[in-house]
């Protein structure tokens, strides 16, 4: 918790700072607070369509308290948030202990270059080899020579087996040859990093689909887990990637990264009610313990606190 406050030390003072501000000098509730709440929510990349929502939920608490101070609305914003974000997920989801089965656990990892995809799966590499995992890490994002070895510098600090091949080489091939060596290792836990390319979406659609069709000749109904990675500081570019990736594959955890670095923070409410798609991990800083376990309570306690 005192990481996560330091780490979002920025986020917090911004978003908090701005809605004292704006209900400063006014002791209800009313029209004009709700509108400085509205502005507030979307100036802090909450998205127009989730901020709505919370402003609907924060009318309905007026209706019913019509003297609703501008003191409490801290703590009743913070409930209805913690209120929605449970729409998606359960405190604690992406702990780093693993279902038992013959087979490893396979997480694929999708996102743009540059939003702290290698750096997420080097820190998660991290947090399941503590919690005692064997872990086996795959290269399949083979469109640009630096991915890999920069995956490889991750896989050197961290100390897991890296598979991979030259640049250029077949995904799908990669992929399969990672799943096989971790297989035939007794590895607990597989993650693979894939190519990040949006240029264009049938072709990312494909390449996944081939990966995944490949990966399920060695272990069956894989992947357990497609992580999408989102750079928190990019807003509405977050909401967008958000978009094309979940048209393109089944995404069904979101990574938020970068939230030390910025004053705003709310794509992680947004992204999460609008995609329905639960927040597993934030990362908090470039180093390799800045990574944790989402928590909405924590969470949206250090936002508003
Ligand atoms: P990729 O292209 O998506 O694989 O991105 P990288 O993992 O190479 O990260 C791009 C840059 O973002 C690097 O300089 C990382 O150190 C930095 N980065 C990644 N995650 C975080 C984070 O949570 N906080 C901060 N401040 N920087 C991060």
């Amino acid at each position: 918790k005192e990481s996560l406050d330091k780490g979002l030390a920025k986020t917090k003072e911004s978003v908090f700072k701005k809605l004292t501000r704006a209900v400063a000098g006014r002791s209800k509730v009313d029209d004009v607070v709700l509108d400085e709440l509205e502005e507030v929510l979307i100036s802090s990349d909450v998205g127009v369509d989730t901020t709505l929502k919370i402003i609907e939920r924060i009318e309905e608490r007026v209706a019913k308290d019509k003297f609703l101070s501008t003191s409490e609305l801290n703590k009743i914003l913070k409930e209805e948030i913690v209120e929605l974000l449970s729409e998606n997920q359960v405190d604690g989801e992406g702990d780093f202990e693993l279902p038992k089965s013959e087979f490893p656990y396979v997480i694929m990892v999708v996102g743009v270059n540059g939003v702290g995809k290698t750096t997420t799966i080097g820190k998660l590499a991290h947090k399941f080899k503590s919690a005692g995992k064997k872990v086996v890490l795959g290269a399949a994002d083979t469109f640009r020579a630096a991915a890999i070895e920069q995956l490889q510098v991750w896989a050197d600090r961290v100390d897991v087996p890296l598979i991979r091949q030259n640049m250029g080489s077949d995904p799908a091939s990669v992929a399969f040859d990672t799943l096989a060596s971790a297989k035939k290792q007794g590895a607990d836990v597989v993650i693979i990093d894939t190519a990040g390319r949006l240029h264009n979406k049938v072709n990312l659609m494909n390449e996944l689909t081939k990966v995944k069709k490949v990966m399920q000749k060695v272990v069956p109904d894989t992947p357990n887990e497609i992580i999408l990675v989102l750079d928190g500081s990019t807003g509405q570019n977050a909401f967008e990637q958000a978009k094309e990736f979940t048209k393109a594959t089944e995404v069904n955890a979101l990574v938020i990264t970068k939230l030390d670095g910025t004053a705003k923070g709310g794509v992680v409410i947004g992204v999460s009610d609008q995609f329905h798609i639960p927040v597993k991990y934030i990362g908090i800083g470039e180093g390799i313990d800045d990574l944790q376990v989402f928590n909405r309570t924590e969470f949206v306690d250090s936002l508003f606190n």
